[in-house]
């Protein structure tokens, strides 16, 4: 990441959305939004750590004493966070109640333990307590020049695992065997850890999040193959194409999925700053029901992207926010004939600041590899 200013920037800018959202002060635990406030995060098990940021004071870290140093390398110092260290048999939640102060308001990061969130009720009586998720939701949507950098290198390094895919899928292999396959190009080509390697072929392709199986992929077989993982700095990769066996067996496949594709290019198109993401959704959707293909796609369009595979925010019917320059987000359809066949074409976008630029620039054709 780009240094101590890049955190000691999103810690103010937290600050100031807290006051701005009238909450006295933020009570962060390990997760995407600690580790994109400070760099990194160490999980805790049962024992309580968190950012305390309040908004009238210093951020102070409650960490068990046995694993303050695992917080060493993000020099927390730089970034003007005190660390306040606790052991077995004190109270943390009373130490967390010292550093919040006399405010009428907390957030809590939305992923707070249901043990901490009621250990800081009894430590803070007459406080409120509220989510953070809102507060914080609103920076990490919007993502900065370095970030969106990151994300067309994950990009890259994705498109690189897909321009390779005939190396492994092949008729007469698993779809376990050919995701091993590509688990192992997802990190050889650049990216730290695999999120996921989905090979839904025939009739697996019909179920949107199946995994993988002992199915053997044969000749005419349509396969769907949605991967990702994330890079070392914690951005993420996602990106989905889908191929045949040769010839597709079904032959409503080529204009099914010639409409699936114009229906995921109309969606990238109606991308704007202003554009709000149910209309996004809707360009998608309504490309498919005209062609009475509608009921074929069942998940909502697509999904923010960032240091989480999935964030805000979502392309859904019913959201009505305006998406905005350097918001990150998977545009992919897909359409699913249960018992027969799938497909889904997604690539991961961002908002620029007069349209929409792809971090994916594989091509959308049906890859059709040899039988
Ligand atoms: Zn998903
Ligand atoms: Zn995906
Ligand atoms: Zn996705």
């Amino acid at each position: 990441m780009g240094g101590a200013s890049v955190y000691s920037e999103r810690i103010a800018r937290a600050r100031d959305a807290a006051r701005a959202a009238g909450t006295g002060a933020l009570v962060i635990a390990p997760g995407a939004d600690l580790r994109y406030l400070v760099g990194g995060a160490v999980g805790s098990h049962e024992r309580f750590t968190g950012l305390v940021l309040p908004v009238d004071g210093d951020p102070v870290l409650v960490v068990p004493k046995l694993e303050a140093p695992g917080y060493d390398r993000l020099d927390l110092p730089g970034l003007g966070v005190r660390t306040a260290t606790w052991v077995d048999g004190e109270d943390p939640h009373a130490l967390v109640a010292r550093h919040v102060g006399a405010v009428e308001a907390v957030a809590l990061g939305d992923m707070l333990p249901a043990v901490h969130v009621l250990g800081l009720r009894a430590a803070l009586p007459g406080v409120e307590q509220r989510l953070a998720g809102p507060v914080l939701r609103e920076l990490r949507m919007r993502k900065d020049a370095h970030e969106v950098e990151q994300l067309r290198a994950a990009g890259a390094a994705i498109d690189r695992v897909h321009a390779r895919m005939g190396e492994w899928l092949r008729v007469g292999r698993t779809e376990a065997e050919v995701a091993a396959d590509i688990r192992v190009a997802i990190v050889a080509e650049g990216h730290a850890e695999v999120g996921f390697a989905i090979v839904g072929s025939g009739p697996n392709g019909a179920s949107p999040h199946h995994d993988v199986s002992d199915r053997v992929i044969a000749a005419g077989d349509v396969v769907v193959v949605d991967i990702g993982g994330a890079l070392p700095s914690g951005y993420c990769s996602d990106s989905t194409r889908t191929y045949s066996l040769g010839a597709p067996a079904d032959d409503d496949v080529p204009a099914t999925y010639e409409t699936l594709r114009a229906a995921q290019a109309a969606a990238v198109a109606a991308v704007r700053p202003g554009a709000t993401a149910e209309s996004i959704d809707a360009a998608a959707r309504d490309v498919l029901v005209a062609a009475k293909l509608g009921e074929l796609f069942i998940h909502r369009t697509g999904h923010g992207i960032g240091i989480e595979g999935h964030e805000h925010p979502y392309i859904v019917a019913g959201n009505d926010l305006r998406v905005a320059e350097g918001m990150a987000f998977s545009i992919e359809p897909g359409v699913y004939l249960p018992g027969r066949w799938g497909a889904r074409i997604e690539d991961i976008v961002v908002v620029t600041d007069n349209g929409v630029e792809s971090v994916n620039l594989r091509p959308h054709e049906l890859v059709e590899l040899p039988a």
